[in-house]
């Protein structure tokens, strides 16, 4: 008899973990994000998952490389670096991410925007023509643009400052008349500390031989698409140095200062 229950205990078992795979596996609207953005304002820039296993989450998406080794663009499911000298380059695989964000980006809502003078005035755009502030939205804007200006970190030996120091001295670049992808995510509000509040956009050329974080765009004639995302999952580091961060809030404004 008991034997007759241990069987139907591990049917029921396999059948629950089937379930659970193939949900996954079919619900491509969750946002997949390791580590927070608290960790790598404390300098936490090792990374703890690679490339390769990121892409398995999605195909679009934003974050930094292993010790921070400039700003990341995940697009059309490849992995762009636009490093410190403003360039893209193609990682490895096996290259490692300290903080990244990522979906398959699949669009709900289209909106054709015919002219935006600056990025502030895209951001009030974009929020005027959202449904809710509370959820998740990937963003994902082809132009042609007048005007782009973006940022890129490099990349920084241990002990690694904090992310307020770095962004001290970051390049910017600047780029007119240019064709390319702004990539990104608007968040809610209440993920603060988790992630960036609001608006963090990334680029990258059509051309994908450069761009980094976005700073400032203007254009005319863009067209913005939007992926509705209502789920969330966040895989932490399993390293010392992410146990041992201070990522209390400290009301400094930090994220403010270092992503905006
Ligand atoms: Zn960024």
């Amino acid at each position: 008899m008991m034997r007759v229950v241990r069987h139907l205990l591990a049917v029921v078992c396999f059948w629950i973990a089937l379930c659970g795979c193939s949900h996954l596996q079919r619900n491509r609207d969750v946002l997949f994000q390791t580590s927070t953005i608290g960790a790598l304002l404390e300098g936490v820039y090792d990374g703890h998952i690679t490339c390769k296993e990121l892409k398995k989450h999605g195909d679009f998406g934003i974050g930094t490389f292993d010790a921070l080794d400039g700003e990341m663009v995940v697009l059309g499911g490849k992995v762009y670096q636009v490093r410190a000298d403003g360039k893209a380059y193609s990682p490895k695989d096996s290259l490692g991410t300290p903080f990244a964000v990522v979906t398959f980006f699949e669009a709900d809502k289209s909106v054709f925007l015919d002219r935006c003078e600056n990025y502030i005035e895209l951001q009030q755009y974009l929020d005027s023509s959202l449904a809710t502030k509370n959820i998740i939205y990937a963003v994902r804007i082809e132009g042609p643009f007048d005007y782009i200006k973006t940022r890129s970190v490099p990349k920084q030996n241990k002990p690694y400052p904090r992310l307020v120091e770095v962004v001290k001295n970051q390049p910017t670049f600047e780029f007119h008349n240019i064709r390319g992808t702004i990539v990104g995510f608007r968040l809610p509000a209440y993920m603060e500390g988790i992630n960036v509040p609001g608006y963090h956009l990334h680029f990258i050329t059509e051309d994908r031989t450069a761009g980094g974080h976005l700073l400032d765009c203007s254009g005319r004639n863009v067209n913005v698409e939007v992926d509705y995302t209502h789920e969330f999952f966040m895989a932490l580091p399993e390293h010392s140095d992410f146990y041992r961060a201070d990522m209390i809030e400290k009301g400094t404004g930090e994220v403010g200062k270092v992503e905006k």
